[in-house]
């Protein structure tokens, strides 16, 4: 369709995760025109690493330039402590072949295009704020559920990176003091009591202790079975143990979210991630938690909604950074 005509511009968003490295060529519109995915288990340290992704990018450029289209410039969503301004991965619990890694410089040498990076939960809330759940809210905190709970601050329609890297870290707020000992050190952090994985850890605890659930046989033949979709499954069918966990996750999100919108006078708050699919299950202890906390601010004026761009929503803000770092004004 663009043949013969101007090139149509458009960007390369790449979401590096753990296990895949997925990329995506986004016009103006948010459109993906063409996808492309790769298994993060192939590059096995930083050279290889560096090696494909930019291998990668300068395929996807061929690509771009294959279907009419050029590319502008290139952004990666990176799961960690990144320095944009510097282009560092100071520190990546899921890519350590990355930890300390000047990784922007290091490919901005290798590519024809500007490049930009950014946490991934922050590119999370930045996608959603642009074409998903977020859409119309300059100022909103984008939450991710999954192993571990993730967070992403917007002020200003901007994603704010804070100091030295670390923003928007909603999952590490201490709801309770004498909580799990989480993952970043502290205790009872909102990771340990809302992510999928410690929930996971909660009700088998339970079942440990003799809780009346429908999970206990399945429990005794197999520890591992129980997962977050059992947990789902089994409250969808009112299992009374896995009702209050999800309650115990609405409640905790609840406190967290009140604290946050005390704060910095939100008004909305989107939730994703693989956990957030048990949105259902959640949701109302959450808000009835989260508005009796919020003593101060105007109950009316703040909103909670599930995510609306599902995987996408990484690569579709990693995409409005790439365009807003060459000064596109989005549509
Ligand atoms: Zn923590």
């Amino acid at each position: 369709m663009w043949r013969g005509m101007a090139k149509k511009p458009v960007v390369i968003a790449v979401d590096l995760g753990g296990t895949n490295l997925r990329w995506a060529l986004v016009d103006l519109q948010g459109m993906i025109l063409h996808r492309g995915e790769q298994a993060t288990a192939t590059m096995p340290d930083r050279e290889a690493l560096i090696n494909t992704l930019a291998a990668e990018l300068l395929a996807s450029g061929r690509k771009a330039d294959s279907l009419g289209a050029e590319v502008k410039a290139a952004a990666l969503g990176i799961p960690g402590r990144i320095l944009p301004e510097e282009g560092i991965v100071a520190f990546s619990p899921n890519i350590p072949a990355l930890n300390g890694c000047p990784l922007g410089p290091r490919l901005k040498t290798r590519l024809p295009w500007p490049l930009v990076m950014e946490n991934d939960a922050n590119l999370f809330a930045f996608g959603e704020n642009w074409l998903g759940a977020g859409v119309g809210y300059p100022h909103m905190l984008g939450i991710t559920l999954g192993t571990g709970v993730g967070g992403g601050l917007i002020l200003n329609g901007r994603i704010w990176s804070g100091t030295a890297g670390t923003s928007g870290e909603v999952g590490h707020i201490t709801i309770d003091p004498d909580g799990y000992r989480c993952n970043c050190g502290n205790k009872g952090c909102l990771e340990t009591m809302a992510s999928g994985a410690w929930t996971v850890t909660w009700v088998k605890e339970q079942l440990a202790q003799k809780t009346p659930s429908w999970l206990v046989e399945l429990w005794e033949k197999d520890p591992d079975a129980i997962d977050g979709e059992t947990l789902v499954v089994a409250a969808k069918m009112h299992d009374p143990l896995a009702l209050r966990a999800f309650a115990r996750v609405g409640m905790a999100l609840g406190i967290a979210i009140a604290d946050v919108v005390h704060l910095l006078g939100l008004a909305r708050i989107v939730i994703g991630g693989r956990f957030a699919r048990a949105w259902d299950l959640f949701h109302l202890p959450l808000k009835e938690e989260m508005f009796r906390r919020l003593t101060l601010f105007p109950p009316e004026k703040v909103s909670v909604a599930p995510a609306k761009l599902g995987d996408d929503a990484g690569l579709l803000g990693a995409a409005r950074l790439a365009w807003e770092a060459v000064g596109q004004k989005l549509l």
